[in-house]
């Protein structure tokens, strides 16, 4: 069975890590690690802790802290989703799928690509052997595309609807600058004309006198 020869590989990676750091080899975390390779994945501490009540119970804390130092040597790899938070899934020769991010909502889809894994396969890494990877690729879903096209939309039409007001505004102030230069132009011409008027009565009152 494929999935006994992960454990086992898992089991030599972390039997290696205790070694190294000189742990205590506990049934605890035996029974946390035996745990996610029969719990569907992706998991979380709650469904690791809710299987292994039934089986071996142990605390919420031991198995926070064992999915973390998995996490920590590699067996398994950690993301977030929205609704159920921080979850794992195993990842010891597997060939995983990789994940779409959107840097908007943060939503993150899951893709297979067997060419990525084939890619990353041919290079070398100093000081480092690859047992597997799982590729983060950040854009924008189609759902927040739609929703950006939207807003950028609206907001023209806003922008539009604004330049129209302006040019409106712009078109009534010059005609009242007309209105007013035509009402100047009127009041001098009656100046004149009642000028004109003062000038013709006083030269007829002097013609009369003489
Ligand atoms: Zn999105």
């Amino acid at each position: 069975m494929a999935e006994s020869r992960q454990l086992n590989e898992a089991r030599r990676i972390l039997q290696e890590y205790i070694k190294l750091k000189n742990l205590r080899n506990t049934p605890e975390r035996k029974a946390v690690l035996e745990a996610i390779y029969v719990v569907p994945a992706p998991f979380t501490v709650d469904s690791v802790k809710e299987y292994l009540d039934e089986v071996y119970p142990v605390t919420r804390v031991t198995v926070y802290n064992n999915l973390e130092l998995f996490f920590h040597i590699g067996i398994i790899v950690k993301r977030t989703s929205g609704s159920r938070g921080q979850e794992y899934e195993t990842c010891v020769l597997t060939l995983t799928h990789h994940n779409l991010c959107c840097t908007n909502c943060q939503q993150v889809f899951e893709f297979r690509d067997s060419s990525i894994m084939r890619f990353f396969e041919g290079k070398r890494y100093k000081k480092f052997k690859m047992t597997n990877c799982a590729v983060m690729i950040y854009g924008i879903c189609s759902k927040c595309q739609a929703k950006i096209a939207r807003e950028k939309r609206r907001q023209l039409k806003l922008e539009e609807k604004r330049k129209l007001l302006e040019q409106k505004r712009q078109a009534e102030q010059k005609k009242k600058a007309e209105l007013r230069r035509e009402e100047r132009k009127r009041q001098a011409e009656l100046m004149k004309q009642l000028r004109a008027k003062a000038k013709k009565q006083k030269t007829e009152q002097n013609n009369k006198k003489q």
